[in-house]
């Protein structure tokens, strides 16, 4: 008990920056807890404001938005939140914090896969979980499906970060949506056993990896490719990115597994009718197409322009399941890298 609520504590004063006085003259204001960082989402809130008159307050946080909102309960500040992956949004639901909305703009905007049923968190750009594999020891057709990588031809080739790992539940969750869980049970063990080594590191770590010869074939979010590419802090990392293609599986079945980053409004705001106008404003041509380039995204509203590097990977057929559904299996997919003891 003690240890829970010092878990709270901590995970609350990961929230290490306050919200600013609100001067008394700004009338309409909405507040945000963001996992997403500033870099990505500030240009377009500044925009926000400026069309709307709606000053807009972040908390920013790397973790711990859960817990703060379940221990400040109907006291929250927080009108809006913003993360990324599935995983969290469903967590913020099932934990009832967050409140439906019903918005002709949110749903003509966005997919249907892409938003909850009910309107309590909305998608507001997509990742695909491709493979990556090495240009020199990959030939075309090896990988073509999630399926090929538990294939013998596979042995001792994949590298993959933790299976336990929020990106690789909701890989193997669309696996059981489609397949069924013995299906995917006996696809996760495939992997398991075609590995090159044990899961460690993260996404780009298996890009490294694939440089370096250890592996030749990586399961990623096809983000960390614009961020490898392009990166002038670790020049290194671009020579990991131009040592692998960007394959997106699953072109002749049900197309390549995407996740979500999205929003969403909670249970207790304060402001909702400016939380609702936040969203909408996310959902439109200019939030969608500066939040998607800024961080190799994909938008999720159709017609809206990709980045350009993002363009040179290729357009793809992205599974269409709704990631509600996705997120009903997550505790299954879990079960299952415990069984097949993936990590060990
Ligand atoms: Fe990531």
């Amino acid at each position: 008990m003690i240890r829970k609520f010092l878990a709270a504590v901590a995970a609350m004063a990961a929230f290490s920056q306050a919200f600013q006085a609100t001067p008394a003259y700004a009338a309409e204001e909405v507040n945000l807890y963001s996992y997403r960082q500033p870099f990505l989402i500030q240009p377009f809130l500044d925009e926000f404001t400026k069309q709307t008159g709606i000053k807009v307050n972040v908390v920013y946080a790397q973790k711990g938005m859960l817990e703060r909102l379940q221990a400040e309960g109907r006291n929250t500040p927080a009108d809006a939140v913003l993360t990324v992956d599935i995983a969290r949004l469903d967590a913020l639901a099932k934990a009832e914090l967050l409140q439906p909305i019903d918005s002709e703009i949110l749903k003509k905007n966005i997919p249907a896969q892409y938003r909850h049923p009910d309107g309590i968190w909305f998608g507001l750009t997509t990742r695909a979980r491709v493979v990556y594999a090495s240009k020199d020891r990959v030939k075309p057709g090896e990988v073509a499906s999630y399926a090929d990588l538990a294939e013998p031809h596979m042995k001792g080739r994949i590298c993959t970060r933790s299976g336990k790992h929020a990106y690789n539940i909701s890989l193997l969750a669309s696996i059981i949506a489609h397949k069924g869980v013995d299906a995917a049970e006996t696809w996760a063990r495939g992997v398991k056993a075609n590995l090159a080594r044990r899961p460690q590191g993260n996404d780009r770590a298996q890009v490294k990896a694939i440089k370096e010869g250890i592996c030749d074939v990586s399961l990623g979010n096809t983000y960390y490719m614009g961020f490898m590419a392009t990166n002038e802090k670790s020049p290194e990392q671009k020579e990991w990115a131009a040592a692998v293609n960007v394959l997106f599986p699953e072109q002749d079945g049900v197309g390549t597994h995407v996740n979500i980053s999205g929003a969403a409004v909670t249970e207790y705001a304060k402001n909702k009718e400016n939380a609702v106008k936040l969203l909408e404003f996310l959902s439109e041509d200019f939030a969608q197409h500066m939040y998607a380039e800024q961080n190799f995204e994909y938008p999720v509203k159709k017609g809206v322009k990709w980045h350009p590097l993002v363009a040179s990977w290729g357009t793809f057929k992205a599974d269409d399941i709704n990631l509600d559904v996705i997120a009903a299996h997550r505790a299954e997919a879990a079960k299952i890298m415990d069984r097949v003891d993936f990590d060990g």
